[in-house]
């Protein structure tokens, strides 16, 4: 009897101890987490803002045992379905398609809610931009009827955005020849003077409109505005107006700012991910902060309170632990909470 408890006891002990979970010690021991980051296409914001997020927490490889790489992608909308899915830990994702997934809309209308999405924080704004070849004669978005546009790649945050667009300008899809594929290759499609025009929601400077603006068809910014668009704002709560500075891209023909809508790019995760690795990276772009807002020119106008705005899933638990020992919560909508 003695025996059998001696030999079953350390079991249950042993046993217990797994159950209970791990410490970051013993996460050490177990050797590194790989994590994955889902961004969009190599010229755009999301990639190297993957890339920055990464860099900031494989940094402190030795502290939390991490090593997240990059994905380069279709962009937020196949993201979020990664995330979702558990082929993707992390993704980069527009506040409207966050906001879109949690209350079961557009492409999550079939679908319903996706419970499971959980956001981190918010990080550059972006303009859904319209640029176009200036021979085209593209002045307005009324123009666009009988032109060569592409609307986005399914997958993409912008297919959405154009087509939101379209609509409130009153031109349907079918009166414009609609392309739709990847924003990278865009700017080579005007060049080579396949495409009039283009859709892509973005931060500013991306080096898609820099490719864009500096070949030999000379392209414009096209404002988006007027009450079509008061009305497209009216009617979606995560749209606002937005301007994109021409001194950004001294090639396009554009001497004025240019007006237009916008969203914000997001960090999400799904309640599967570990608090831990959520924490771990929360942490580590918030207390560096300054260094982190120098990896990307987007980046300037971010505060720590403005990357915890708009956002629409509940917050990850890693990530509200350490929003609480920061003292941020104040800034936070009680409801993600
Ligand atoms: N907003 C785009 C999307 O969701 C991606 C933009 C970028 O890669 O910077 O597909």
């Amino acid at each position: 009897m003695k025996r059998t408890f001696t030999i079953i006891i350390p079991i249950l002990i042993s046993a217990l101890l797994m159950f209970i979970g791990c410490d970051t010690q013993k996460d050490a021991a177990k050797g590194p987490t790989f994590v994955t980051i889902g961004t969009g296409g190599v010229t755009g914001v999301y990639y190297p803002t993957g890339g920055a997020i990464s860099r900031i927490v494989n940094k402190k490889f030795d502290q939390y045992q991490i090593k997240a790489t990059v994905e380069s992608t279709g962009g937020s909308v196949y993201n979020i379905n990664a995330v979702i899915s558990g082929d993707l830990q992390f993704g980069v994702a527009q506040s409207d398609r966050q906001y879109q997934a949690i209350h079961g809309e557009k492409e999550w209308k079939e679908k319903g809610p996706q419970k499971d999405l959980r956001s981190v924080f918010s990080i550059h704004p972006e303009s859904i931009t319209l640029i176009a070849a200036s021979r085209s004669n593209i002045r307005s978005m009324k123009d666009l009827k009988d032109k060569r546009v592409n609307l986005g790649n399914p997958g993409s945050g912008q297919l959405g955005n154009s087509q939101d667009a379209l609509q409130a300008f009153g031109i349907g899809e079918k009166d414009l020849n609609a392309e739709y594929v990847k924003a990278v290759e865009a700017p080579g499609l005007i060049q080579d003077e396949k495409l009039d025009a283009f859709f892509y929601t973005v931060g500013h400077p991306n080096g898609n409109i820099k490719e864009a603006t500096s070949g030999r068809i000379k392209v414009t910014i096209i404002p988006i505005q007027g009450p079509e668009l008061d009305n497209l704002i009216k009617k979606f709560p995560y749209y606002a107006k937005s301007v994109i500075p021409s001194a950004l891209y001294p090639n396009a023909t554009n001497n004025e700012d240019i007006a237009s809508f916008g969203v914000k790019a997001t960090f999400v995760t799904s309640v599967n991910v570990d608090e831990q690795i959520v924490y771990a990276i929360t942490k580590e772009v918030f207390d560096n902060f300054e260094d982190f807002k120098q990896l990307h020119p987007a980046y300037q106008v971010l505060t720590k309170e403005n990357m915890l705005q708009g956002l629409s899933a509940p917050l990850h638990p890693g990530a509200l632990k350490y929003y609480k020992e920061a003292g941020l919560t104040e800034h936070i909508d009680p409801e993600l909470m």
